[in-house]
């Protein structure tokens, strides 16, 4: 969609690395010619420490989901954050200026949207993970008095304003733990898209949240801000997202 929005011809595949061979792929592609590459999980803390240098949001998270290779250099950059920012304040017309904002999760994902989505002004960040350690480690990569960490399964601080679905479990058709109280009156966004995120989503609204509503934008946005770091030129990510959500209907 965005190579026909902007007229610019470009080839684009799905390559399926194997879990010990990220490396190895990857450099093979960019010997054979390859000008770019977007990263998925379980591979952005891996394509981190193989970049030869990194942007400010991929630095702080220590994971990349964008590679550029420029006369065999290779920089990598996070645009999840970017993308999920995007979805939020532009596609969904919602301010995160000082709303208190719950994070499950603390894998590739959430490392690279803590640093744009304080850029955002949020009044306080809680990262509730089901291992605390990772969630702590977050925490204390960043350094933010408005970053918290804790146990997903004792979170007891009442309702967010914002909540953040950024584990996996929607992938093996599970869902994060959390209570109820959480979730009262928020906006529950859930990073996953597509049917594995309406289990999430469909419990969210029955269990008290105002909205819910899937990652398939923020997609779409940190796709976008990819397409730019490859390009040059920023596509127009909204409207894509109408185009995919009408062919999704
Ligand atoms: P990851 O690095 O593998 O991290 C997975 C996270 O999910 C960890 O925090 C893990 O907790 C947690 N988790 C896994 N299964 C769980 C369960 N059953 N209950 C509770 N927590 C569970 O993955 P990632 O790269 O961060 O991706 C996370 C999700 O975001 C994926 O579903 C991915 O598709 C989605 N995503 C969407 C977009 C988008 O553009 N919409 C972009 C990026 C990622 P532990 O630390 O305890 O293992």
């Amino acid at each position: 969609m965005f190579s026909q929005q902007t007229g610019i011809a470009l080839e684009y595949e799905a390559l399926l690395a194997p879990l010990d061979g990220f490396v190895r792929c990857v450099a093979a592609f960019f010997e054979a010619g390859g000008g770019g590459v977007n990263v998925t999980l379980p591979f952005k803390e891996a394509a981190f420490d193989w970049v030869t240098s990194c942007d400010e949001f991929a630095g702080a998270a220590g994971a990349v989901n964008t590679i550029v290779a420029s006369d065999r250099a290779y920089r990598g950059y996070n645009t999840d954050g970017i993308g999920l920012v995007n979805d939020l304040t532009r596609n969904l017309g919602y301010s995160l200026g000082d709303k208190r904002v719950l994070i499950l999760g603390a894998g590739g994902a959430v490392r690279g949207i803590l640093g744009p989505l304080l850029g955002a002004s949020p009044r306080c960040i809680v990262v509730a993970n089901r291992t605390r350690s990772r969630a702590q480690e977050l925490v204390d990569r960043l350094e933010d008095p408005r970053l918290r960490a804790c146990d997903a399964e004792h979170l007891d601080e009442g309702a967010f304003d914002v909540v953040v679905n950024g584990t996996s479990a929607g992938l093996v058709g599970a869902m994060p733990k959390i209570s109820e109280r959480a979730i009262q009156g928020s906006l529950v966004y859930d990073m996953v898209y597509g049917d594995n995120a309406k289990p999430f989503r469909d419990w969210a609204i029955a269990n008290g949240a105002d909205a819910a509503v899937d990652g398939l934008g923020m997609l779409v946005e940190q796709a976008a801000e990819a397409f730019r770091l490859f390009h040059g030129v920023r596509p127009d990510g909204a409207a894509a997202l109408r185009r995919l959500r009408d062919e999704q209907a």
